[in-house]
């Protein structure tokens, strides 16, 4: 792939069928016609309603610090998620009336993973956060089951430590009602683009970062929440058997974790090369980029792909789990969503010219699952009406044999690259990407990526 770009076609794009699915963009129109999507939210929002809604309204960029801690607790995530389960009982992603949550396991019950600090604490139970039990508790009510898990990882420690509690969840409906309720005032928050009458921020004082960076007008006199979660739920109760059992599993070492986290780092190689050996810190405290033009579109669209019967959206892990992202599926085939800025439609017969980097992340989307067709929804966020934003195509490649060596290809370069500390060999990214890339001083692309497409 040396000197190559990114998106230059092979094989997989031989004998490719874009067929255009009107019925199908039809119905999803019909569904917002009637009025059938709201505006997602997701349980980890209902936990904390303010900052939530500063997140969505004015997001700040996260301190090198606690981007460390967050990628940290990622790792973890994945690590504890591989150990504990099987890929299709991880992450698994539950909808109702507009209210989603991504369990990180979830078998006979719902299991949330946590990383916080376990060694030194003169009470270990002090690890167990309400915040934590609110948002396991929801998972419960969303599930539909009374008894969930909480495993707390503290990965500092050597071995690592872990404390497991089972909790039972006395009244699902009402932390149901609650969560409806939280799912109401944060939705009418962000309509009137006021924080106005939210509950209290339980973070104010405590290292908020809307506080810190000046972003939000929280006074600290708010009231908490109208229904706390906790009077709903009996005391946790500590499973020290089972923490002992997953401590010695994860005791044991494994290997590192697969630098492809995303489909979308084998569609830009280069890039996923730097985030994975060379991340760059962005200055901590400033406001973080704000939506841009099209992400209200790629939100409508979204909740309205997942506000279908049940089991039409599904999410299904990669067979031998990298990349560690799964693949969002639509009536069994995996999806691609993008949204365009530019005023008009491509024309279907330009697409894979214009817009190669959909076909090929749908492509290996499809081989990571061995399927040979998917859908491509495309909207288009400057369009004038609804049914010129919105169009959606059944892709069918037409030599399947190709996906499954493309998918492996592109895997093992990265890999290879990230060993041998050189990204040279990979192939560069599409020219519009250059202006913009934090990694371009050191990456020497400049001669290669000189296409310069606008179209994303
Ligand atoms: S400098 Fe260019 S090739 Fe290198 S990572 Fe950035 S966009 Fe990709």
């Amino acid at each position: 792939m040396e000197g190559s770009r990114a998106l230059a076609l092979g094989p997989w794009a031989e004998a490719l069928e874009v067929v255009p699915a009107p019925e199908v963009a039809a119905e999803l129109l019909a569904r917002r016609a009637e009025g059938g999507s709201v505006r997602s939210v997701w349980v980890t929002d209902l936990v904390d309603l303010r900052p939530a809604y500063w997140r969505s309204t004015a997001p700040v960029t996260p301190s090198p610090e606690r981007r460390a801690l967050m990628e940290a607790g990622r790792e973890t995530h994945v690590r504890v998620g591989h150990v504990l389960a099987a890929a299709r009982y991880r992450e698994v992603r539950l909808q109702r009336e507009g209210i989603t949550g991504q369990i990180d396991l979830f078998e006979d019950r719902p299991t949330e993973l946590k990383t916080t600090r376990l060694t030194g604490l003169d009470e270990p139970d002090r690890a167990v956060r309400s915040s934590y039990l609110d948002q396991l508790a929801m998972y419960c009510a969303l599930a539909d089951r009374d008894a969930g898990r909480l495993v707390l990882v503290d990965p500092a420690a050597e071995p690592p430590a872990v404390a497991v509690y089972d909790l039972r969840v006395r009244d699902l409906g009402a932390v149901w009602d609650a969560m409806r309720e939280r799912a109401g005032a944060l939705r009418t928050a962000l309509e009137r683009r006021s924080p106005a009458g939210l509950p209290g921020c339980p973070w104010r004082g405590r290292g908020c970062e809307f506080e810190a960076a000046e972003v939000c007008d929280c006074r600290g006199s708010e009231p908490p929440p109208a229904t706390p979660l906790v009077t709903l739920l009996d005391p946790p109760k500590a499973d020290p058997g089972a923490a002992s059992s997953l401590a010695a599993r994860l005791a044991t070492p494994t290997g590192p974790l697969p630098p492809a986290r995303r489909f979308r780092d084998l569609v830009y190689l280069r890039r996923a090369y730097f985030e994975r050996v060379e991340p760059v810190d962005e200055p901590a405290g400033a406001p973080a980029a704000r939506p841009a033009p099209g992400d209200d579109l790629y939100r409508t669209l979204s909740d309205l792909l997942e506000s279908g019967p049940t089991g039409e959206m599904t999410r299904e892990p990669t067979e031998d789990g990298e990349p560690l992202e799964s693949v969002a599926c639509f009536r069994g085939d995996p999806l691609l969503l993008r949204v365009s800025k530019a005023w008009s439609a491509t024309p279907r017969d330009d697409l894979l010219k214009g817009q190669p980097q959909y076909f090929l992340e749908l492509a290996l989307r499809c081989a990571a699952l061995g399927r040979t067709a998917g859908w491509l929804v495309l909207g288009y966020a400057r369009a004038a009406s609804w049914e010129e934003k919105v169009y959606l195509y059944r892709v069918r490649f037409g030599r399947p044999e190709t996906l499954a060596p493309l998918l492996d290809e592109r895997l093992r370069a990265l890999r290879d690259a990230v060993e041998r500390r050189s990204p040279y060999d990979l192939p560069a990214c599409p020219g519009w990407m250059y202006e913009s890339c934090p990694y371009r001083s050191r990456c020497e692309c400049a001669g290669l990526a000189s296409d310069g497409r606008s179209n994303r």
